[in-house]
């Protein structure tokens, strides 16, 4: 009923059969926190469309900054030029990354981001003459993208990777961490990374994860001190860490970045999703001088990497906006009261079929004992006047900071209602 024919027939959407497609809503326009869909529909949203619109829609600011940029140029060649936005913006990442951050790379996407990471972990060993360490090691339930090797590192059960049978590299997978980001640590998360890395040092050149928040690969919060742990074995044996931070950055999880919450640093970081502010794709790779200066005293002397539309001043424009309008608010605040409100989804945590409710910062899950009803479950969240994308058996909730506080008692009010009608 909701579905335009030509998308109905033509569009794939992302992990949704072209086939036999479920419905799919039409936005008119988006403002604030709220969607209008063309059938009239206002919707309070509830997922910054995947972790991005941080500011919410349509923001006077972000719109001024591309409008800006455009009279100036849309796109220029970073080979050989350079240009105001990418300055300005990668002055201002410098100062919200971790102190040992350097040097910046511009990539078009999240995956793209990962590839990047990975590609300059295997050229830093392999310019410290090490060319037997190539290979990942990474944790179960992770997500880090679609393409190829992005894909390789994410979990291999949900990830299906037997599908794509030996043209996928095969990594090595940890079990993830299963002490609760709130609870006690219990030593024995971290054997088997001691172990793995005891036997196979020797081909690992990174390991990469999700610091603090498992995302897309089941949204769960794990202790801090399993990145402190993580640290000191990947100093032990040569192996560089690499911190995906393209989810939880920008203050999602009450830190500018999670890694804050552990209070160690990676060698290697990727961010991307809320970079822009939600308005367009891209991302940054950042790393120490000391992996980008190993890079370059290497084999081939430069980093083997350089998207067409590196640095796209429109992207970086808007992104700088974004990062100015995040850091002049008291975003820590936003993030503290939103994460107090969102503990009303506890009173979910006692109904039969829910398994576990968890915040952290600006993120609520509700995790079900058995997978929701996606076409059932879909209609019914619009009808109930919100924007949820649940998967499996989370329906989780992470709003725009800008959500308000009655929006957002109406959005965790909705949700409850919801998720009871699940039983
Ligand atoms: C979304 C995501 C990616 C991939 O980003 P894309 O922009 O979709 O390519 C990688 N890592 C994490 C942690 C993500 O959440």
């Amino acid at each position: 009923m909701y579905s335009d024919d030509f998308d109905r027939d033509h569009l794939w959407h992302p992990y949704t059969s072209v086939t036999q497609p479920l419905p799919t809503f039409q936005v008119k326009r988006a403002e604030g926190v709220h969607i209008e869909l063309l059938s009239g529909e206002r919707l309070v949203d509830g997922m910054s469309s995947w972790w991005c619109a941080l500011h919410g829609y349509n923001h006077p600011r972000l719109n001024a900054a591309v409008s800006a940029q455009l009279q100036d140029m849309a796109h220029i060649m970073f080979g050989g030029l350079t240009h105001a936005p990418a300055i300005e913006l990668g002055k201002l990442l410098l100062q919200m990354a971790p102190p040992s951050m350097d040097k910046i790379f511009y990539a078009d996407s999240g995956s793209v981001a990962v590839e990047v990471a990975l590609k300059m972990a295997i050229q830093y060993q392999h310019s410290l003459k090490r060319p037997v360490k190539t290979n990942i090691a990474t944790v179960r339930s992770g997500y880090h993208g679609d393409t190829w090797n992005a894909m390789s590192v994410c979990d291999p059960v949900t990830g299906m990777h037997h599908i794509f049978g030996s043209s996928l590299p095969q990594r090595w997978f940890v079990p993830a961490p299963r002490s609760r980001f709130d609870g006690d640590w219990d030593e024995a998360d971290i054997s088997p990374v001691r172990e793995l890395f005891a036997a196979q040092h020797d081909n690992i050149a990174a390991f990469i994860i999700e610091p603090i928040v498992q995302g897309a690969g089941g949204m769960f919060f794990y202790h801090p001190q399993y990145l402190r742990e993580l640290r000191t074995l990947c100093d032990e044996y040569g192996i560089l860490l690499i911190f995906d931070e393209i989810a939880t950055g920008f203050g999602r999880t009450g830190k500018l970045f999670a890694w804050e919450h552990a209070g160690v640093e990676p060698d290697i970081m990727c961010i991307g999703k809320a970079l822009t502010g939600g308005y367009m794709t891209l991302s940054a790779v950042l790393t120490t001088a000391h992996v980008a200066a190993t890079i370059g005293a290497g084999e081939a002397g430069v980093f083997m990497h350089g998207p067409t539309f590196m640095a796209n001043p429109l992207a970086c424009a808007v992104a700088r906006a974004s990062c100015e309008l995040l850091l002049e608010q008291d975003w820590q605040a936003c993030i503290a009261r939103i994460q107090t409100q969102l503990q009303g989804l506890q009173a979910a945590s006692t109904w039969s079929h829910v398994a576990d409710v968890r915040v952290l910062g600006a993120i609520g899950v509700i995790e079900l004992k058995q997978p929701v009803d996606m076409q059932r479950l879909q209609a019914q969240i619009v009808a109930h006047g919100i924007w949820l994308r649940p998967f499996g058996r989370l329906v989780y909730l992470m709003p725009p900071y800008v959500i308000s506080e009655s929006e957002l008692d109406f959005l965790i009010q909705q949700t409850l209602a919801i998720v009871k009608n699940c039983e």
